[in-house]
């Protein structure tokens, strides 16, 4: 169980709305399971143009060449390192810990995709050295525009279980 302030819970929707049909992506932070802290961190995707793009993914081109073309159209979102670490840095100075992080789906429903999956396996193969807790991964929906649904998941051996979110 995961527990989300009205406000954070709003400001995570209204993060999703300004950046479709690009996703949105932060961190959440806390106490145990209770949310105290929102990071909007920059998804360098969604800044980036088309012609930087296309050379980003020249670099990844043998990766995405292995994918399905259901993963590829899901490669949406990247978190800024710099702002990640900044956002790590307060959590520390708060003396609260990383518990979540989120990310939006504009078109699809709120659950981890093929490439969601794939990319939390890997951030679990080195999430110990950077002394991060096993996160929650929060998906904010925008398929029904006029009803984001927030919903959260472990996702461990490749597996995704949801995790009941609150709005408190
Ligand atoms: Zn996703």
């Amino acid at each position: 169980m995961l527990s989300i302030p009205s406000d954070i819970w709003e400001d995570m929707i209204a993060h999703a709305r300004l950046l479709d049909p690009h996703e949105c992506c932060g961190i959440l932070a806390g106490r145990d399971t209770t949310i105290t802290e929102h990071y909007r961190i920059t998804n360098i995707l969604a800044k980036m143009s088309e012609a930087e793009l296309a050379r980003f993914d020249q670099a990844k081109l043998s990766d995405l060449k292995q994918l399905s073309p259901e993963e590829r159209a899901d490669i949406a979102f990247q978190m800024d390192a710099l702002e990640m670490s900044q956002a790590q840095k307060d959590i520390r100075q708060k003396g609260i810990t990383l518990t979540a992080f989120y990310h939006s789906h504009t078109f699809s429903p709120a659950r981890p995709s093929v490439t969601d999956v794939k990319i939390a396996m890997e951030f679990e193969s080195y999430r110990e050295k950077l002394n991060i807790p096993e996160p929650v991964h929060v998906i904010i929906s925008l398929q029904d525009k006029a009803n984001p649904v927030i919903r959260g998941y472990r996702i461990r051996n490749s597996t995704a279980t949801e995790v009941p979110v609150e709005r408190r």
